[in-house]
C-alpha cells in the first residue's frame, strides 16, 4: 500500500510515527511544509522537515516535541555574548549541525529535496520525506504593531517571538504562487492508494502545502481522510486557533473540515468530544484523537486507514 501525507511539525510528526506502526508494510511519502523555513545566522532552518526527521528518526526532544534530545545551547550563548541574535529562536548545538550541513549543501547547488534526502540518510525515518517545493516559500503574517504600525513579519517571528499575541490581519505563503512541487511530489500523490491529512495546523502547515500550485488538485483526485487537530473547539496544543481566526474560520472540528471541503477530503476523523458533528459531503467518524502515547496514536492512524478503505472507490 502507498500512503501520502502532507505534514507540518509536531502534530504531523507524532501522527506519522503512529501511522508507521499501524501500516508497517506501507510505503509512506511525507510532503513536508517549508513555509516555516527561515534563515538565521546565515543558516537555512527548516523546522517542520526537521521535526518530522527527528521524531521518526528517534532524535527528537520528546517532552518539547521539537528540537534534539540531550541538547545543549553553547553556540547560542556564545552568539549572545557577541550581541548576535535573534535570541528568541532556540537553536541548540546538535540542531546547529543539521542546519550547517543543509546550508553547505544548498550553497553547493543541491536542491532542498536532495539535501533533505541526504539528511534522512542519517536519520532513517522509515518514510520518504520530500519538501513540498524546492523553491523558496515563506509564510508571512500581517500584524498591527502598536509601535510600528501595520507590517508583515515572518511567521516564526509572529509564532515564536510574539507567541501570536498580536492578532494576525492576514497570513500568506509568500512565493507559493510561483513555486513548483518538488521532484517526486506529484508522482507520489498520483501513485498513492490513500492520502491522509494528519492533525497538523490546517492554515500554516497543511494550508501552505496546498498553496503550491498542483498539489491540491492532485490530492483532490484521491481518497483523502483527515484527522482533526481541533478537539472540543480548541487546538490540542499550540495556537492554531489564532491562525484560523486570521482567515475567518471558527475553531471547531466541523469548520476545519469545511475549510478543506468535500472536493478535497472524503473522510474526517473527529474526537469523541465532537461526536455527532456532521459535514456535508464528508464522511465523519468519531474516535479518541489524543495522541497521548504510541498506542493511542497508532489506533488513530488505523482508524484513518479503515475509513479510507471504506471510502475508496
Ligand atoms: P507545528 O508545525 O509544530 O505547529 O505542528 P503541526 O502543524 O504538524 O501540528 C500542530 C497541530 O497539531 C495543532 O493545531 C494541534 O492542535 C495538533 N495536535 C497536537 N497534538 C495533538 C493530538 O494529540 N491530537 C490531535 N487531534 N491534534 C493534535
Ligand atoms: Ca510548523
Amino acid at each position: 500500500m502507498k500512503i501520502v501525507a502532507p505534514a507540518g511539525g509536531i502534530g504531523g510528526a507524532r501522527f506519522l510515527r503512529g501511522l508507521r506502526k499501524a501500516a508497517p508494510e506501507a510505503e509512506i511519502t511525507v510532503i513536508g511544509n517549508t513555509g516555516d523555513d527561515i534563515s538565521l545566522f546565515g543558516l537555512r532552518v527548516c523546522p517542520d522537515l526537521d521535526t518530522v526527521m527527528y521524531t521518526l528518526g528517534g532524535g527528537i526532544n520528546e517532552e518539547q516535541g521539537w528540537g534534539r534530545a540531550d541538547e545543549t545551547f553553547t553556540v547560542k550563548a556564545e552568539l549572545a555574548e557577541y550581541g548576535v541574535g535573534p535570541g528568541w529562536f532556540g537553536l541548540g548545538d546538535r540542531d546547529f549541525a543539521t542546519h550547517i550541513v543543509r546550508t553547505q549543501m544548498l550553497a553547493a547547488g543541491y536542491r532542498l529535496s536532495a539535501v533533505t534526502e541526504a539528511l534522512c540518510d542519517r536519520w532513517r525515518p522509515g518514510v520518504r520525506l520530500i519538501p513540498m517545493t524546492d523553491d523558496q516559500v515563506e509564510t508571512h503574517v500581517v500584524v498591527d504593531d502598536p509601535e510600528q504600525g501595520r507590517r508583515a513579519i515572518h511567521f516564526q517571528e509572529w509564532w515564536v517571538r510574539l507567541r501570536a499575541s498580536l492578532p494576525a490581519v492576514s497570513i500568506a505563503p509568500i512565493g507559493a504562487q510561483d513555486a513548483k512541487p518538488a521532484p517526486g511530489v506529484l508522482e507520489a500523490i498520483e501513485a498513492a492508494d490513500v492520502v491522509l491529512f494528519p492533525p497538523s495546523n490546517p492554515v500554516v502547515s497543511i494550508g501552505t502545502v496546498l498553496s503550491v500550485p498542483g498539489i491540491r488538485e492532485a490530492f483532490a483526485e484521491k481518497t483523502v481522510v483527515g484527522i482533526s487537530p481541533i478537539i472540543g473547539d480548541a487546538p490540542v496544543r499550540g495556537m492554531a486557533d489564532a491562525c484560523l481566526t486570521a482567515i475567518g474560520v471558527e475553531t471547531s472540528a466541523r469548520a476545519v473540515a469545511e475549510l478543506y471541503g468535500p472536493e478535497l477530503i472524503d473522510g474526517w476523523l473527529v474526537d469523541e468530544a465532537d461526536a455527532g458533528v456532521e459535514v456535508e459531503g464528508i464522511a465523519v467518524r468519531s474516535r479518541p484523537l489524543l495522541m497521548s502515547d504510541d498506542a493511542a496514536t497508532e489506533a488513530i492512524a488505523a482508524a484513518a486507514l479503515e475509513l479510507a478503505r471504506e471510502l475508496a472507490p
